[in-house]
């Protein structure tokens, strides 16, 4: 066994359309690399910067993202690689091992679906769309005068603020 810690630039996006890890960000592997009877197993964490795009308020935000990844890597005529399908467990090949795609899964795994800003992001107004963590406090609208409510029905819906003043 021998431990394998490392820093690559990561070769694509990662992730989801909303939040991932950019190309070129700095992958930190923390692995330890184990020869069994079967095959190459790599075992550890991976950590990096994840960017994203809130979808509550829709603001970008960065943060760090850590991930546990195990994989069985078989060796050529093992067993293993011949009752098993190459989508189930990995190969190795020429002697080496190929990370991308258990990192690209593992990723995936962990990251939110829907990703926010920070926990308590309050998200936006309904009324006039404004992210409301950096509105004024206590932003409100007043109800609309029952006589304009279908003037508004008439605007675009983020137009509607424009009617109070
Ligand atoms: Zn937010
Ligand atoms: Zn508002």
């Amino acid at each position: 066994m021998f431990p394998l810690n490392h820093t690559v630039a990561s070769p694509s996006h990662i992730g989801l359309d909303l939040i991932g890890i950019q190309p070129g960000a700095p992958l930190d592997l923390d692995l330890r690399v184990e020869s069994v009877s079967e095959g190459v197993l790599v075992s550890g964490t991976l950590s990096a910067p994840i960017t994203g795009e809130c979808s509550r308020c829709l603001a970008p935000f960065s943060e760090r993202i850590e991930v546990g990844l195990t994989e069985l890597f078989a060796y050529p005529a093992s067993i293993t690689e011949a009752t098993t399908d190459e989508d189930e467990v990995a190969r190795v090949v020429d002697d080496t091992v190929d990370l991308e795609q258990p990192i690209i899964d593992a990723v995936a795994l962990e990251l939110p679906f829907s990703p926010a800003c920070r926990p308590d992001c309050p998200g936006l107004c309904p009324t006039c769309g404004v992210a409301l963590a950096s509105a004024e406090p206590g932003h409100h609208h007043d109800d609309i005068d029952p006589r304009w409510a279908k003037l508004t029905t008439m605007l675009p819906p983020d137009a509607n603020g424009a009617v109070d003043e």
